[in-house]
């Protein structure tokens, strides 16, 4: 854990930097190269993957990504038929051929949704379920297929699934796909849509992944006024950027308010940056 830290540091030092001279972190972002893979709206396959920074999937190519907190567990309460229209919807904008449901274990969203093994399961089951009756009703020409990401293929340097949780951001992704693993250059983060969902869900999901940074199974205490936890709204416009950096700030008071109240100096430890990427 302690490498994984300091491997980092100097990452998000220039971060800071970038940002307090000039409200985000655009400069950072310019000077990665190679960074083709990093946002892709034109994949074959939607992926739905919970936003626990430890999933590593970038090794897939043309692929879309819809992150949020156990893929719809924690919106079981909006009911499946809601989730399924909201994915549907995606795919269709995105022109996929193919969903791509998942779980996976060890996931906090899974836990805090109060689901066991058994519930879980049954949950992803029946949001398949309703997803492909929503799709044959409007008669699209979608595949849905589901697959649980076990612990044993993310077990890279003890860095997967079994282990602690490294994320020292949330990339909350305004546009239609970003996969910040795609290319080394960025801090590692937990990943949430906002492009698909209601701001007011993508907003507690951001808060749920701040607690958990602060968290025991996170970099909790080690986050600092210098090396804070950053909040990065990623868009494709100047207004899009303003406007997701707004609601990262939401999510920030109501991470502070509802799950920080024990941590001092809170308010100084996260941070909210961004940067815009360009088609
Ligand atoms: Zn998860």
């Amino acid at each position: 854990m302690d490498s994984v830290w300091e491997k980092e540091k100097e990452l998000v030092v220039k971060i800071v930097a970038a940002t307090s001279s000039s409200g985000n972190m655009q400069q950072v972002y310019d000077s990665i190269p190679n960074k083709k893979m990093m946002s892709l709206d034109n994949g074959e396959i939607l992926e739905i993957i919970c936003m626990d920074g430890r999933l590593n999937e970038s090794e897939k190519q043309s692929r879309v990504y819809a992150r949020d907190g156990g893929s719809g567990i924690l919106r079981a309460a909006e009911g499946l038929e809601k989730i399924a229209e909201d994915y549907m919807r995606a795919a269709m904008e995105l022109g996929v051929s193919t969903i791509r449901l998942t779980s996976h274990s060890d996931c906090g969203a899974w836990n805090l949704s109060g689901k066991d093994q058994k519930g879980g399961e049954k949950f992803y089951a029946e949001l398949q379920q309703a997803l492909v009756k929503k799709i044959s009703e409007a008669d699209l020409p979608i595949e849905v297929i589901f697959e649980h990401i076990p612990n044993d293929k993310h077990n890279k340097e003890g860095a997967g699934l079994c282990g602690s949780h490294v994320e020292r951001a949330v990339y909350y992704a305004a546009l239609p796909s970003f996969n910040p693993q795609a290319v080394p250059g960025l801090p590692t983060g937990f990943v949430v849509s906002r492009e698909y969902f209601s701001p007011n869900y993508a907003i507690t999901n951001t808060a749920i992944a701040i607690k958990i940074a602060f968290g025991e199974h996170g970099f909790g205490e080690r986050f600092s006024d210098g090396q804070p936890f950053l909040l990065v709204a990623v868009a494709r416009s100047e207004e899009k950027l303003e406007e997701a950096k707004a609601e990262l700030e939401q999510a920030k008071a109501l991470a502070i308010e509802k799950y920080l109240k024990d941590v001092l100096k809170a308010d100084e430890k996260i941070k909210v940056t961004g940067f815009v990427v360009g088609e």
